[in-house]
């Protein structure tokens, strides 16, 4: 059953509006100075949203697992020398009130979709919520854990479809276009496309870019980089600032056509 569409509020950013939104940002925050830069180099290219990672969700223990609660704080301090919100994820319920006061947007990642303590915990602050799609969840687990949120409380919700686990090899993930599509019709929540992790290919970013416009879904999370190579994490999947600017020029004129 359709639902009225809902529209979320960030400081002067309206995410399920007119307009798709357009949230970029490095996939880790790797230093002070780094997000410092990137947030101005982004503000001038017309981003509406900050991200980066602190705390990183990594497959292996032995990989990089972010710069933690210091790297929260250097994105805020980012985000409001460029007077922008800031998304970044939480990856634990015990680390929920200590980030309370510094997010403007919390993100639960896929691999906490079904971290129903979590989802609880956040349920019970105000805070807008970008809930990315498990990588092995239905739409109908999907849309429950969002009932999670609900239930407890908090329906300031944006669901992030970011690929799913197929047995496709080529990209890394299947970005299920037509799964975020059915999910805002069945929620009418704002739904966007990440399609930096819905595929590992810096090359498809523009491309599913324009089928999440032509969708007419709410925006995109794309992971940018000043040295798209060198970023420390997802470096195959993050692009610089002359291939997010054609995007940003891109979403622009889409809106305004
Ligand atoms: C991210 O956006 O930084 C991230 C880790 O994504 P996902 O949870 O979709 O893997
Ligand atoms: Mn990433």
């Amino acid at each position: 059953m359709k639902k009225d569409n809902k529209i979320i509020r960030v400081k002067d950013t309206v995410i399920g509006g007119e307009k798709p939104v357009l949230i970029a940002g490095p996939c880790s925050i790797e230093s002070r100075e780094h997000i410092i830069e990137e947030a101005k180099a982004l503000k001038e290219l017309g981003v509406d949203i900050i991200r980066g990672g602190a705390f990183k969700p990594r497959t292996s223990p032995l990989d990089f697992q972010g710069i933690g609660f210091r790297g929260v704080e250097y994105l805020k301090e980012a985000a409001e020398t460029v007077n922008l919100p800031f998304v970044t994820e939480v990856l634990s319920e015990d680390d929920v009130d200590r980030m309370i006061d510094y997010v403007d947007i919390f993100q639960v990642g896929s691999r906490n979709m079904y971290n129903y303590a979590l989802l609880k915990k956040i349920a019970r602050t105000n805070k807008p919520v970008i809930l990315k799609r498990g990588f092995s969840a239905t739409i109908y687990e999907w849309q429950m854990a969002a009932k999670y949120l609900e239930e407890g409380g908090n329906d300031n919700i944006i669901f992030c479809e970011r690929g799913i686990r197929t047995f496709e090899t080529e990209t890394r993930n299947t970005l299920d276009l037509a799964g975020a599509y059915i999910i805002k019709e069945k929620t009418g929540y704002p739904v966007i496309v990440d399609p930096s992790h819905g595929t590992g290919k810096r090359e498809l970013i523009m491309p599913m870019t324009r089928a999440t416009l032509a969708l007419g879904l709410d925006g995109v999370m794309i992971e940018v980089h000043p040295n798209p190579d060198e970023a420390i994490s997802d470096a195959a999947q993050t692009i610089g600032y002359d291939d997010y600017k054609k995007i940003a020029d891109y979403v622009g004129k889409f809106h305004e056509d």
